[in-house]
């Protein structure tokens, strides 16, 4: 690859930081403790500054807002029609500061600048619209009951929810939890991760500006053995929906467990399958492994992490897989030009790197990348493994960076074994012309979601979660308002009715 990691001046973009604070009950305060954090750029491994450390005390503060809110505030007693203008005006603002928001996940992750500005950003503001649309159209059932009796079903909003997101798509994260939440009438607490502070005050800040009345959305920066672990284990909140990594999942449903027996749900880690057969278009099929793959710096569950690829075609597709690897450009997120910006933080770079040397001392062949790239920053080439056994570490263990596993195979009875060989099930990834093909693998593929001839195509419109250890639960689409609510059945007799 084209390493250009020498962080030229005159791409920083530094937008001002206004926002370091939690943000509970409408205002933003200090943690009680008074401690902070380190905000890091991985552009340099430089501090931006810091931000508020909450604490289960502060965990305690947000969620007696977010209860009064609930229990005593406007939100969930407004109509859905009114819930969902307030969130409209919400994505307005949203759109009249993109490049600002954009500038501020590209400096504390490392996302390519022009994907905040014309997906990560502008899609918070989509999925607010689409969660807004649905908020007066959430309807029970009348139920036409047997011996005499007639009933009808309401959706309630859950109550509080405390949401716990990961640093890889910050504005994303944040807005498929916090949206379809309001537009049930939920109110809130939003832990960020620790990698990733600064978009969510920013948000909690505009949300205020929208008319979100005070306690509705509440944002405690934190770590997850402190604030993240008192969020699941509180008595008070009603539900926990978490994305982020299996070990943490298991955690966070046995403090549910342990404490109210809160719901919960998990969109878990990912060792996504893309199925390659020789029918395909090698070019097509090249760009959509890469993309699939190296997209945000493999920092994304869905990744294609192991790939399939038929015996006829194989040696062509990797030729030209490894080529387009060799010219992908690393280097500053805000450059134009560059194609793959750094990892998140040192310790996930450390970690990628850990898992390079795994694939070599398995026996694995290192076709490219495999290096950091420049002197300062977290910056990795991206990476091919060939030769890559089902059962070595790189094959099975989520790595959450630019490293892929080649695997070759001979038919599709083998190549659904093989891709099912996994304790995870988020997603998969087919590329054929052949229908009958397509139709039976995505049947066969235990995952939430599968891409024909496409890979990491979402749409707010379209449930997303995962089968077996990727977790439970859906986010995205109508079903993912089903998480924000109750169902309650009102049962009343009838009397002397011949129906
Ligand atoms: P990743 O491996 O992608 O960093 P994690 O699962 O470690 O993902 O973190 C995702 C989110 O879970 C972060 O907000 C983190 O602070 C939080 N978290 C980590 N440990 C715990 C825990 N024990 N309880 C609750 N939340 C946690």
């Amino acid at each position: 690859c084209n390493g250009s990691s020498d962080q030229s001046e005159s791409f920083d973009r530094i937008p001002p930081i206004q926002f370091t604070k939690l943000f509970i009950n409408g205002k933003f305060v200090d943690s009680i403790s008074g401690k902070t954090f380190e905000a890091v750029d991985p552009r340099t491994g430089e501090v931006i500054t810091r931000i508020a450390e909450g604490d289960a005390e502060d965990i305690d503060l947000a969620v007696e807002a977010a209860r009064h809110a609930f229990d005593h505030g406007p939100w969930p007693r407004l109509s859905g029609f009114e819930r969902g203008r307030i969130m409209m005006k919400f994505a307005d603002l949203i759109e009249e500061n993109i490049e600002e928001i954009a500038a501020l996940d590209t400096i504390n992750v490392g996302k390519l600048y022009a994907h905040g500005k014309v997906l990560d950003v502008p899609g918070a503001a989509r999925t607010l619209r689409y969660f807004a649309g649905a908020a007066d159209k959430i309807h029970g059932t009348v139920l036409k009951l047997s011996k005499g009796l007639q009933g009808y079903t309401l959706r309630e909003p859950i109550g509080v929810v405390g949401h716990i997101i990961p640093w890889n798509f910050p504005t994303v994260m944040f807005f498929m939890k916090v949206a379809p939440a309001l537009a049930s009438g939920c109110t809130m607490v939003v832990k960020p991760a620790e990698q990733s502070p600064l978009s969510a005050l920013y948000y909690a800040h505009l949300a205020k500006l929208a008319g979100i009345p005070d306690g509705v959305i509440n944002v405690v920066n934190g770590f997850g053995e402190t604030a993240g672990a008192a969020i699941s284990a509180h008595m008070d909140i009603d539900k926990v929906s978490f994305t982020g990594s299996t070990e943490v999942g298991r955690k966070i449903m046995a403090a549910a467990a342990a404490s109210n027996l809160k719901p919960v749900s998990l969109e878990l880690g990912g060792k996504s399958p893309l199925l390659i057969f020789d029918d395909a278009d090698i070019n097509e099929a090249v760009n959509i492994a890469f993309g699939g793959m190296f997209f945000n710096k493999g920092e994304i569950c869905v990744a294609s992490s192991r790939v399939y690829v038929q015996e006829g075609i194989y040696e062509k597709f990797v030729n030209k897989l490894v080529e387009k690897a060799k010219s992908s450009v690393v280097g500053d997120p805000f450059d134009p030009q560059v194609h793959q910006g750094p990892q998140v933080d040192k310790k996930q770079f450390e970690k990628i790197l850990s898992y390079v040397e795994h694939g070599k001392r398995e026996g694995a062949t290192l076709l490219t990348g495999g290096k950091r790239v420049g002197q300062k920053g977290y910056y990795i080439e991206p990476t091919i493994f060939a030769d890559v056994k089902d059962d070595m570490i790189i094959a099975k263990e989520e790595i959450f960076g630019p490293v892929m596993s080649l695997m070759k195979f001979k038919t599709m009875e083998e190549a659904i074994k093989r891709a099912n060989n996994t304790t995870y099930g988020l997603a998969a990834g087919i590329i054929t012309k052949d229908l009958n093909v397509a139709n039976t693998v995505s049947r066969s593929i235990r995952a939430g979601i599968i891409w024909i001839n496409c890979y990491i195509a979402f749409d707010v419109d379209c449930p997303y979660g995962g089968y077996k250890m990727s977790g439970f639960g859906r986010d995205y689409g109508l079903e993912a308002l089903n998480q924000y609510h109750q169902i309650k059945s009102v049962v009343t007799p009838i009397h002397d009715s011949p129906w």
